[in-house]
């Protein structure tokens, strides 16, 4: 099928953006992030250098929905050692040798009591899992099995470890980060990547950088329709913080998409909303499908479901929010996932270039939407008379023309008319741009 020139709107980002991304996700990778504190703050700031970021500092004991911001964790050090002092383990090296949220703690114990706080992955003995403890309070270390062998190998289960987790937990804040592209309505498009994981690369620095890097590029581009805001928060308790505090003003929402993991090697894989999943599918559903058959990529369809990330808070049935979720490999399908394993070579740059391009389309699909009254119902127009056969520029964009021109009953989209033409969403869209300057159409719901 012939391709049309797209409008400037829709034209797609360029290719050479992967080292871009890849180069970001580095950066981000080495903060050491978490649900609070300065590791999340300070990757706000660095998203900050890149878009206007509007930041929210939620206070400790905050009742926010039915949950309470919790304390801040802040760690000066942790490690297991020997009894001659040389470390096992060190946090200074990886973030992930330590439990998220472990309680303080200085002492001694025999390997074999010590085993109760010790994580390892013994289908992958050579990897060192993320472990999270944030609301119990206790404590542990993450290793690989290889060096726990080694260890047991060399001290013995009665050979003494020394504890050390200086670590407090204070009352501080919980921090999320918000850029919004102003378009020239109200209708939002909300995008959040979640934002706590130290240390791992995919999941969760992937998403950040891509949707970063989508705001910037909407900001330099053309004012869109929708307002479209991307919000950065820490997993679970910050999309809750965020619903609690926007509770107001949440029906601006019209689509909305959670983002993760969107730097592996895999094919892409949708989560439908709630909605669409219960009834039937929503325009965030259909245009997260049309984006991805104009680009020619595979897409793996999943329905709702109450796990996965924030996707759970925004379609919780109080607020029953559009938002599907656009990973590559989703979480715990991947074996690196919550691994060390989950590094700069797991993420790659075609893979988070070909993402922000999938994001481009899908967000360009729903602002391009809409619904029209073909002003000549009877019979064909006469479209040469109007000039249009010259600016409907080859055959797809005359048979573009003339499924707008028919399914323009006020009551079909042109998301309906790129899903029953099997023409793209631009070459459809560009085409009910010439059917309105010639005034053919009249939109009927703006
Ligand atoms: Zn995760």
């Amino acid at each position: 099928m012939p391709a049309v020139a797209p409008s400037p709107a829709c034209a797609a980002p360029s290719r050479d953006v992967g080292a871009e991304l890849h180069a970001l996700v580095a950066e981000l990778v080495p903060l050491r992030r978490c649900i609070t504190g300065d590791g999340l703050r300070q990757t706000l700031l660095a998203l900050g250098e890149r878009v206007p970021l509007r930041i929210t500092e939620v206070p400790t004991g905050t009742p926010v929905l039915d949950w309470t911001v919790p304390q801040e964790w802040r760690v000066r050090q942790a490690y297991l050692a020997r009894a001659d002092g040389t470390r096992v383990v060190d946090w200074a090296g990886s973030p992930l040798h330590l439990v998220q949220y472990s309680v303080a703690v200085r002492d001694r114990m025999p390997l074999r009591a010590l085993r109760a706080h010790l994580h390892t992955l013994p289908d992958q003995p050579s990897l060192v899992p993320y472990r999270t403890s944030y609301y119990a309070p206790t404590w542990g270390f993450c290793m690989s099995q290889h060096a726990l062998d080694a260890l047991a190998a060399e001290i013995g289960e009665s050979g003494e470890v020394e504890i050390v987790i200086d670590a407090e937990h204070v009352e501080g804040s919980l921090t999320y980060g918000e850029v919004v592209i102003p378009g020239e309505t109200d209708d939002e498009i909300l995008l959040s990547a979640h934002a706590c994981h130290p240390a791992l690369a995919n999941d969760n620095a992937s998403s950040l950088a891509v949707a970063t890097v989508l705001a910037r590029r909407l900001l330099d581009g053309p004012r869109l329709r929708h307002t479209v805001r991307v919000l950065f928060a820490p997993g679970t308790i910050g999309a809750i913080a965020w619903l609690d505090r926007n509770r107001a003003d949440l029906g601006r929402i019209r689509h909305g998409l959670v983002l993760a993991n969107l730097g592996d090697a895999g094919g892409f894989t949708y989560k439908q909303t709630r909605r669409g999943t219960l009834d039937a599918p929503l325009p965030i559903d259909r245009a997260v499908a049309l984006a991805m058959r104009d680009l020619g990529w595979a897409l793996d369809v999943r329905p709702f479901a109450p796990t996965g990330y924030d996707e759970r808070q925004f379609a919780s049935p109080g607020f029953d929010l559009p938002v599907g979720r656009l990973t590559r490999t989703p979480h715990g399908e991947y074996p690196e996932y919550h691994t060390s394993a989950d590094d700069l070579d797991l993420v790659r740059p075609a893979s988070l270039a070909a993402s922000l391009d999938a994001l481009w389309a899908i967000v360009m699909a729903l602002d391009g939407d809409g619904r029209y009254r073909n002003t000549q119902p009877y019979g064909e127009p006469q479209l040469g008379r109007r000039g249009l056969y010259a600016s409907l520029d080859g055959p797809a964009a005359q048979q573009a023309a003339l499924w707008v021109l028919n399914l323009s009953d006020g009551k079909h989209s042109l998301l309906d008319v790129a899903e029953r033409s099997g023409l793209p969403v631009a070459t459809v869209r560009a085409a009910a741009d010439r059917l309105e300057e010639a005034g053919l159409l009249v939109p009927t719901d703006r």
